[in-house]
């Protein structure tokens, strides 16, 4: 949960006073602006380094002496602005503002740039090129999307300050100081982060029912990748399985954005109870654990055969059977014939049996369109057929020497979309457990994930009576 002060749009301070869709059919820029009527400044000037309390104090106190400025601006009409705070309503009363402020949120259109955008409000592009030409705000800048808004703050018609959002998580202001250069800021959007409940039954398919559940695609995706290694969920998921989940769901100003991490998970799968917990390390990375700190990733193995050596490398060889130059696109590991050869990773049995050159062989199929092969086989694991599920670490085979093999050894490959990779090459996954440094830190945090995960299971539950 995260609570920091919240950087406001402008039109929030003021709660219910928005300008949007005020009877702005004449607007002399476009329907799709909203404006603010003008206000003169009040008191001192105070420097424009704060947009969004300027917004707030230029929608406050402009209300009443809106009407000044709509005399010089006719088309722009009037209907049903909220009562007027601290001010009269009669022009007259009125005296000439020395200094007028105006506040203008730009809904961005279809091919709008921001020079289209100023030229179309009369706006100085002398002064749009100075702050197009401020360090590192280009992009921020630049980048509109129909429908974003830019909130522009003027003052005797030139530009003192710009904010738009640049996504959900910044904010660009730009601010004109009283000594008149621009200086742009970066500013954080407060988000509101808030831990949630979720809970859900497979009926059909877990992205069906995770939906079902309310959340998105995506939560069921990291569902998903969380327990890759401990549930195959395109095999295995069975109806009456369940999930239970605290996600963080993120909200701006109180609206919901999107669902964002996971923060504890449980699966039932087949009777069996997986747990996960997620758990930053000081130095950022984040990743999932079993309650009792063990990585939920299992690498693929780092050698199929134990007891083994590598007798052959990956790359250029003389073949000594065909006599030649050519690629090895394998790992052989030198080993007893009989030896037993695992799967390297979870998989299914793409093919047994014999094809020339390997001898007896099994190509198994893993997730991520990785497969793993194993050849010169003397035999294989009882019970290997097409299709069968594997789990990491079972007995596959044996090693021998069919095929073409001057020796026993297991000849073993690892493609990844059909392309062959070094396996000594591959990144282990990391599958440390939590460090001991970290481990007092791990379990309070897991204790209070799991609390949490038993109080959204108990709450669901309690629900659904
Ligand atoms: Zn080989």
């Amino acid at each position: 949960m995260t609570d920091r002060p919240e950087l406001r749009s402008f039109c929030n301070p003021v709660g219910s006073l928005t300008f949007k869709g005020y009877g702005l059919q004449n607007n002399p820029f476009n329907d799709e602006t909203t404006e603010s009527p003008a206000v003169p400044a009040i008191g001192p000037l105070r420097p424009l380094l704060r947009p969004s309390l300027k917004f707030a104090l230029a929608a406050t106190l402009s209300v009443g002496a809106a009407f000044s400025w709509l005399n010089s601006h006719p088309p722009l009409k009037t209907t049903r602005l909220p009562a007027p705070i601290n001010a009269s309503a009669d022009p007259a009363a009125t005296p000439a503002p020395s200094l007028l402020q105006r506040a203008i949120a730009v809904t961005v259109r279809p091919n709008d740039t921001l020079d289209g955008i100023f030229r179309r409000l009369k706006l100085s592009v002398d002064d749009l090129a100075v702050v197009r030409n401020l360090p590192g705000i280009r992009q921020s800048l630049d980048f509109l999307h129909p429908g974003d808004v830019i909130n522009l703050n003027l003052l005797n018609g030139s530009l003192a300050s710009l904010e738009r959002r640049v996504n959900d998580r910044q904010t660009l202001t730009v601010a004109r100081s009283p000594q008149g250069n621009f200086a742009a800021h970066i500013v954080e959007n407060t988000l509101d982060i808030r831990p949630s409940p979720l809970h859900g039954e497979i009926v059909s398919s877990l992205f069906r029912s995770v939906n079902d559940a309310g959340a998105t695609d995506a939560v069921a995706a990291q569902l998903a990748e969380i327990f890759r290694y401990d549930i195959d969920f395109a095999q295995e998921l069975q109806g009456g399985d369940q999930f239970t989940v605290v996600l963080e769901k993120v909200y701006r100003d109180g609206k919901f954005v999107h669902d964002g991490d996971i923060l504890a998970a449980e699966f039932i799968n087949n009777g069996k109870t997986y747990r996960a917990v997620r758990y930053t390390t000081p130095d950022g990375h984040s990743d999932y654990y079993t309650p009792e700190g063990k990585s939920l990733r299992k690498a693929f193995l780092r050698a199929p055969v134990e007891f083994s050596h590598i007798s052959s490398g990956f790359g250029l060889r003389w073949h000594p059977i065909l006599n030649h130059m050519r690629a090895h696109k394998g790992i052989d590991y030198a080993a007893p014939t009989g030896t037993p050869i695992r799967a390297a990773g979870d998989g299914s049995v793409k093919f047994r049996g014999i094809q020339s050159g390997y001898g007896n062989v099994i190509i198994l199929n893993h997730s991520g369109d990785v497969q793993t092969l194993y050849g010169h086989m003397s035999g294989f694991g009882a019970g290997m057929a097409v299709g069968r599920h594997v789990h990491q670490g079972e007995l596959i085979g044996y090693v021998g020497q069919t095929g073409m093999a001057t020796g026993p050894h297991l000849h073993y490959e690892y493609r990844v979309h059909g392309e062959h990779r070094n396996p000594a090459g591959i990144k282990a996954l990391p599958t440390e457990p939590i460090a001991a440094s970290q481990r007092a830190s791990f379990d309070k945090r897991s204790a209070a994930l799991l609390a949490q995960l038993d109080n959204a299971r108990q709450a669901t539950h309690l629900a659904a009576r």
